[in-house]
């Protein structure tokens, strides 16, 4: 019971994350969405473990903390948060990087994992203009 119990106080932990994180349209109100695309790896004969994608749209949490998909891993993870804080600063539609998983925990080495991603940014289009642009008269 006590693992169970331990899951529970993880998923809660997470989820007060979640929320901390805030909403993705009052963070980053410029950002009209968020695709994720990531190619995952292990340390094995056959490195690539999966291909992952995400989305985020303006009402998701922004948390960007993607976790690793060895089991076992315990405090790893990637976070992209810092990544795609700069990039939404610096308005950039597609980046592309690397990053492997810090996460340590027993006989987990550490390069047992590493995620390939490419992050897709949409922004939104708000422009004043809006109000210029009147219906024309019939
Ligand atoms: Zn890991």
């Amino acid at each position: 019971m006590a693992s169970k119990q331990n899951y529970v106080k993880k998923m809660e932990a997470k989820n007060q994350l979640k929320t901390d994180a805030g909403i993705i349209a009052d963070r980053f109100p410029t950002v009209a969405g968020i695709v994720i695309n990531m190619t995952y790896y292990h340390n094995a004969e056959n490195p690539i473990l999966m291909h992952r994608t995400v989305n985020f749209f303006p009402e998701s949490h922004a948390f960007f903390n993607l976790e690793c998909m060895i089991k076992g891993c315990e405090e790893g993870g990637f976070n992209l948060k810092r990544i795609i804080s700069k990039q939404i600063k610096d308005k950039k539609k597609v980046i592309r990087g690397e990053m492997s998983c810090k996460g340590k925990s027993g006989d987990l080495r550490a390069n047992h994992s590493s995620i390939d991603y490419e992050i897709n940014i949409s922004y939104s289009k708000k422009t004043k203009k809006k109000a210029a642009k009147k219906t024309k008269k019939k």
